[in-house]
């Protein structure tokens, strides 16, 4: 009797795929899919992060790319075994490409490839130095013009962006900018990052005085130097600027801080950016061949307008520039929005001693803190997941691996399951008047921020304070006007203030396209960020990917880079390939570049 043990699955369809796609058979290789089958490919094939769904997207590509790629045949990692739940059988592999190493992973039903993950690890020739690459650091011997690695490393910083040009300029030094940079040294392509800020992490530190991340610290790991086992599950905010100094100055980063970039425009006929910025008082223009943005998905404040503002008298502030809860002992504050950051401020507030309303508009999706570590996140990223052996390079690929189409089913029964155990919680937040919702077809805070990145708050306790009545609610508010002392709503409720703060959020990052660069560029490249749901404030059509994230985008040599700490390490990688990549002039021929729907 055949064995049909899930290695045995996986090893006889990674088999036939790899002699199909070695052999350039596409009817082959698509014959093996399942008619509802989705291949993600990061980079591998494709030269861009993009997701085929069904054999017909699965053909056109494999006919497109197949004569440049020249995949080589599949082989089943054995050091992960391959498994079967529920009639899934998923297994992990090695593969090869012409000029690239990748790791993939499978699943299978009913005998057919149901989804496929390809990743691009490395280039060949163009290894990162690490394990038996790794640099021996001294030079033995002997040698009259030696020089140090201080010497060499002070001599590179002082003459990169005057005597040399770098390679790449990213724009924005916060951790987005920090762990591309990182792997970019790493692939050896000169890289200076702009940041206006002083000091690495002043993007976290500027932030309001009780932040801490939102994310438990086994998601958060930056590439190649992850957090020590004794790091605090959330990681305040100051503390998070000081290890993203320490990891820029250890990683050997060109890190220009107290630098604006003022400019960037592309010259078609050289190829390169001309990127004007503002260090030490003076300007310098640098001249990079592949320009990125990394000036972040919360870094440009929306502010709304309200007739009145002119004339009040007290502050008014974004939150993005709300310093924290202590001059305002006794004030009257208003919060305009009902998110995590208002919810972070208002009850910062509170316990300064402030008298402090949140005005909601529309609902929000809440989920507690504890909760989500234990059902969303806990198989992946947790002591508990370490304990079974998940590693962070493995975790990222498992939530890679789900295809965003149908992500989402996914999700609902673990909100669902979240529901049912925070049902008093829940009742009681209605109770107090609060709009809940979770998300448009209930599939909770993921899929909320990879649709809109907004719209939700993780309870970290401030929602005992608006159940008590702590922290004052007007819900299904909105604001009609200011007065010199008080907001009024659209119902007739005045709200005397002191203090306006509007947790309203961020804009697109394009935004920052069109003040860098040109209106025109920015609408070239449309919106970032989004998967085309046509859920709430991510209008259709779909997309697969997220819209222009570190992938290539309608303006050539032009990237964006940033999200959150996992999409961060784990995107770097993929951005920093391409990157690398272009600077080698290895082809690199893009499928299926992004239409461009909505400008922002
Ligand atoms: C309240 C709050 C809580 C959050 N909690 C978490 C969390 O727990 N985990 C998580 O991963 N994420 C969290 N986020 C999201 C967080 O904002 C992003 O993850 C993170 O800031 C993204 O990093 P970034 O490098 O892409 O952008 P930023 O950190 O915003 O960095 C962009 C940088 O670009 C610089 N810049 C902009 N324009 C220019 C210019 N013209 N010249 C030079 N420099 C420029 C800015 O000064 C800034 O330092 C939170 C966000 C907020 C607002």
């Amino acid at each position: 009797m055949l064995d049909q043990s899930p290695a045995n699955r996986v090893n006889a369809i990674l088999g036939r795929l790899g002699e199909a796609l070695a052999g350039g058979d596409v009817e082959g290789a698509v014959d093996l899919f399942a008619t509802d089958c989705y291949w993600r490919d990061l980079v591998a094939f494709t030269w861009n992060l993009k997701t085929l769904e069904g054999r017909d997207q699965v053909r056109a590509m494999l006919q497109s790319q197949l004569p440049a790629i020249r995949p080589r045949p599949f082989v089943q990692d054995s050091r992960e075994a391959a498994a079967e739940t529920d009639g899934i059988t998923e297994g992990w592999f090695d593969f090869e490409t012409a000029d690239a190493r990748g790791y993939g992973h499978i699943r299978i039903r009913d005998g057919r490839i149901w989804t496929l993950l390809t990743t691009m690890v490395e280039l060949k020739g163009y290894e990162e130095p690490k394990g038996i690459r790794r640099p021996l650091g001294a030079e033995h011997g002997s040698s009259r013009n030696r020089r140090t690695w201080a010497e060499k490393r002070a001599a590179e910083a002082r003459e990169l962006g005057y005597v040399t040009q770098p390679y790449v300029v990213i724009i924005g030094g916060g951790q987005g900018g920090i762990a591309l940079g990182a792997r970019l040294r790493q692939l050896n392509v000169p890289t200076i990052i702009i940041e206006k800020n002083e000091r690495p992490g002043d993007s976290w530190r500027k932030r309001y005085k009780s932040l801490c991340l939102h994310d438990p610290v086994w998601y958060d790991h930056l590439p190649y130097i992850p957090f020590p086992e004794n790091w605090p599950v959330f990681t305040p905010k100051d503390k998070v600027g000081d290890w993203l100094e320490m990891y820029t100055k250890v990683m050997e980063l060109n890190y220009w801080g107290s630098t604006a970039c003022q400019s960037a425009e592309f010259d078609e006929a050289t190829g390169e950016w001309r990127v004007t910025v503002r260090r030490e008082g003076r300007e310098v223009v640098l001249r990079p061949k592949q320009l990125v943005l990394a000036t972040g998905m919360s870094g440009k404040p929306n502010v709304p307008k309200f007739p009145g503002q002119d004339i009040f008298r007290g502050e008014q502030q974004h939150s993005s520039q709300h310093p924290g809860p202590d001059a305002y002992a006794g004030r009257r504050v208003v919060v305009i929005g009902s998110n995590n950051s208002a919810h972070d401020i208002c009850a910062a507030l509170w316990e300064a001693g402030a008298d402090v309303t949140m005005v909601q508009r529309s609902s929000t999706h809440i989920v507690r803190s504890d909760t989500l570590m234990d059902i969303g996140l806990g198989d992946l990223y947790s002591e508990r997941a370490l304990a079974a052996g998940m590693t962070t390079r493995k975790a990222d690929l498992i939530f890679a691996s789900l295809p965003y189409r149908i992500m989402h089913q996914f999700q609902i029964p673990l909100y669902d399951r979240m529901r049912e155990r925070d049902k008093d919680f829940y009742d009681k937040l209605e109770a107090a008047g609060f709009m809940l919702d979770w998300g448009d077809d209930g599939s909770g805070l993921f899929m909320k921020y990879l649709r809109r990145g907004s719209g939700y708050y993780i309870d970290v306790g401030a929602c005992d304070l608006v159940i008590d009545g702590s922290i004052k609610l007007k819900s299904g508010a909105d604001v009609a006007h200011l007065t010199e002392d008080a907001v009024v709503l659209k119902d007739g409720t005045v709200l005397p203030a002191d203090l306006v703060v509007y947790a309203t959020g961020y804009g697109s990052m394009n935004g920052w396209a069109a003040d860098l660069i040109s209106p025109a560029v920015a609408d070239k490249v449309g919106k970032c960020w989004g998967l085309g749901s046509d859920t709430t404030k991510d209008p259709g059509p779909w997309e697969g990917e997220q819209r222009n994230m570190w992938k290539p985008t309608r303006q050539e040599a032009l990237w964006f880079h940033g999200g959150n700490l996992h999409q961060s390490r784990h995107y770097s990688q993929y951005l920093s390939l391409q990157l690398k990549a272009r600077m080698e002039g290895l082809a690199t021929p893009v499928y299926g570049l992004q239409d461009v729907h909505h400008r922002s």
